[in-house]
């Protein structure tokens, strides 16, 4: 039979083993530069501690009747493991707080919230009175004492101070990861999970079975799961290049947003040679080497586990506590760096780099607009070295409609307005369709800002059938035919016609809808290159065949080729709004408004004019013999109930 004795010792060395284990593993693996790593070899060390202790304890303990000595030394271990005991729940909450990204650095930021303040001095108060309470024991006896037989006993005080403490410690802990479940990786979550339940397991055994003795060691074991799972990252590092990926990048800014943990990114980004270089001599092996040689230059500017590889040659640097001004002047010295060679293989090269600096959560306010940051396109005219602030918006307001975009048909935010068109007698003549996007996020967008980005994404077909569709329904109740109308104006992205099969596409769609088809007008706008007419007035010709009617829009904006504009067979020409705002300002403007029309009519069209808005240009147009109207004079676009009511009181 083995002693008891013997099996405590044996339990609490294998705890002690097991930490030692951890903590080498923790050294050798190098997973000791950032807080948090400190932190956990922190815990390891009081558990060691614990361990020893606890051994000295039941080795020692078996003399305490017989040796004043012994008995001196058996009181002294019981000492220092419950002021170490206490302190390891606390610091397992802290060692948390840095895993789910609350905690960056040791100091308390000094632009944390109040609460977040509070929640930092009631920490530490807690703390503080426990250990104070322990530390006074050999006075006051509140914790344990020994009997006159020197039998260990334990007090009101340890339950109090030891015990429920370190239990709301670990529930502390527990609803703040919860909190953040969902922005931890999987395998944190489960690493964490397991600690927990282990924790209340040897929390709950010590407590209720203390003679098992076993909770440092189910704490260590706990400690090795973290230690594979949380301090091992593996799966967060670009082992090549010695940082972080982009998986651990948007880990750790939706950390730091979920924690309202202010933070400025810088990015480094577009890292390539120079024209000028001698970059013949080199090939992408090369390239490879300068990434590495910037991301080692990185590194002596900034601590590496602020920095991530976020793309091929593309870095992210996370600034905590920076001041703008830090910020920028780190900024700075790293764009000078660039400005100097690399050496590379014995060669000298020059790389050139974008350098963007964003503040979280002013500027960028969630992960994917820094992404979109760190990734869009740079436009060429753009030639700050370093892009900041204001620079920003406008890459940050394009990520933002693109979203909105993306999602404007199934979030039901695209609707259709209407625009109502005169002939020059102020009878009702029609209606152009201008298409609205009310985002719940960005409220109206208006099209010009839209439908470029629509087109660039690619999804600009959807979006004209949707707008069709629309115009076929309401055209299927009646109502504009029974006001009067002629048609309503569909506008087309001169892209999309060019596709391949457009016309009977557009048909088909129409045709389901049941509706006539020369109730429909398309406008296409004349900014077509000049070589694609052909094409252009192949698919006009077919879908006036299909029973279409046709408009070109924009008139005088483009510097298209007139005979060929005037070949592709539309009925009615809408000249440009600018004209008619020109022909107001200078004699010269009226002269070429005047020959617009003149045009139109030569080519026997008929002219709409756009962007009316006064009584007197009204006038103007009457006497040169334009056909229609269309402006902000009759109606701006309406949605479509209003647009009926303002029909129907006509
Ligand atoms: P557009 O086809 O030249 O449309 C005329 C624009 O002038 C409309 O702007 C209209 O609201 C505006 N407008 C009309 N009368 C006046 C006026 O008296 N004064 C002033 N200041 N403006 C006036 P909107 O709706 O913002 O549309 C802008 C452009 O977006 C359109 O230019 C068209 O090219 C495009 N667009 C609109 N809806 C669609 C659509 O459903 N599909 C496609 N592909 N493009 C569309
Ligand atoms: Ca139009
Ligand atoms: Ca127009």
């Amino acid at each position: 039979m083995i002693r008891y004795t013997d099996f405590c010792f044996g339990v609490a060395l294998s705890a002690l083993l097991i930490c030692f284990g951890n903590l080498a593993f923790t050294i050798l693996d190098g997973h000791t530069r950032k807080p948090q790593n400190r932190i956990y070899m922190s815990l390891l060390m009081l558990l060691a501690v614990n361990a020893v202790c606890e051994m000295i304890n039941v080795r020692v303990g078996e003399y305490d009747m017989s040796s004043e000595v012994a008995f001196m030394i058996t009181r002294s271990s019981k000492y220092v493991y419950f002021l170490s005991h206490g302190l390891i729940a606390p610091v397992l909450y802290y060692y948390l707080s840095f895993v789910i990204g609350r905690s960056v650095g040791f100091r308390c930021s000094p632009d944390a919230s109040k609460k977040e303040k509070l929640r930092v001095i009631v920490s530490w108060a807690i703390v503080i009175v426990s250990e104070f309470i322990v530390a006074i024991n050999p006075l006051t006896h509140w914790s344990w004492y020994y009997t006159e037989e020197r039998v260990f006993h334990r007090a009101w005080g340890e339950y109090i101070f030891i015990y429920i403490t370190s239990g709301l410690w670990i529930i502390a802990a527990f609803i703040m990861c919860m909190k953040s479940w969902n922005i931890l990786s999987k395998g944190r979550k489960r690493s964490i999970a397991i600690c927990f339940l282990l924790a209340v397991v040897g929390v709950c055994l010590q407590l209720f079975i203390p003679q098992l003795r076993v909770e440092i060691l189910i704490e260590s074991i706990g400690f090795s799961g973290v230690l594979l799972f949380i301090e091992n990252e593996d799966d967060r590092k670009n082992v090549e290049l010695d940082v972080y990926n982009s998986a651990a990048f948007e880990l750790d800014l939706k950390a730091n947003l979920k924690n309202k943990i202010p933070v400025k990114i810088l990015i480094i980004r577009n890292i390539r040679f120079d024209k000028t270089a001698n970059t013949v001599v080199f090939g992408r092996m090369n390239r490879d080497l300068i990434i590495k040689e910037v991301s080692d230059y990185l590194g002596t500017v900034i601590q590496r586990y602020f920095i991530y590889s976020v793309g091929h040659g593309r870095f992210a640097l996370t600034l905590y506590n920076y001041s703008d001004k830090e910020a920028h002047e780190l900024a700075e010295t790293i764009g000078k760096r660039f400005q100097e060679p690399w050496s590379v293989n014995g060669f000298d090269i020059i790389v050139s780099s974008r350098i963007m600096l964003v503040n979280v959560p002013e500027r960028a306010k969630n992960v994917e607009e820094v992404i979109y940051i760190a990734e869009c396109p740079i436009p060429e005219l753009m030639e700050e070295r370093i892009i900041e602030g204001k620079s920003l918006d406008w890459i940050i307001r394009r990520s933002a409609v693109e979203k909105a975009v993306t999602h404007g048909l199934d979030n039901g935010s695209f609707e259709v307005y209407y625009q109502p068109t005169y002939n020059i007698d102020r009878t009702l003549h029609g209606a152009e369709a201008l298409l609205r996007m009310n985002d719940k996020d960005m409220g109206i967008i208006y099209p010009d800002e839209f439908i470029p980005i629509a087109e660039q994404l690619g999804i600009i077909d959807v979006i004209d059938e949707f707008v069709l569709k629309e115009v076929c329904k309401f055209l299927f109740t009646g109502i504009p035919q029974k006001n009067g109308m002629d048609c309503i104006n569909v506008n087309l992205s001169v892209l999309e016609c060019m596709k391949e099969g457009f016309a009977e596409y557009v048909s088909g769609v129409v045709e389901a809808e049941g509706i006539r088809k020369k109730m429909i007008n398309f406008e296409i706008t004349e900014s077509v290159a000049a070589k694609d007419y052909d094409h252009l007035a192949d698919v006009i010709e077919q879908l006036k065949h299909e029973g279409f009617q046709f408009s070109i829009d924009d008139y005088g904006t483009g510097y298209s080729n007139m005979s060929s504009l005037f070949s592709l067979g539309a009925d009615i020409i809408k000249i440009d709004k600018s004209i008619l705002w020109n022909a107001e300002k200078s004699e010269l403007g009226m002269t070429l408004l005047k020959t617009s029309i003149d045009m139109v009519h030569k080519m026997q069209k008929k002219a709409l004019m756009e962007g009316v808005e006064t009584e007197q240009q009204i006038e103007i147009l009457k006497k040169l013999g334009c056909e229609y109207l269309q402006g902000y004079y009759f109606s701006k676009p309406l949605p479509k109930n209003e647009f009926i009511r303002l029909i129907e009181n006509n």
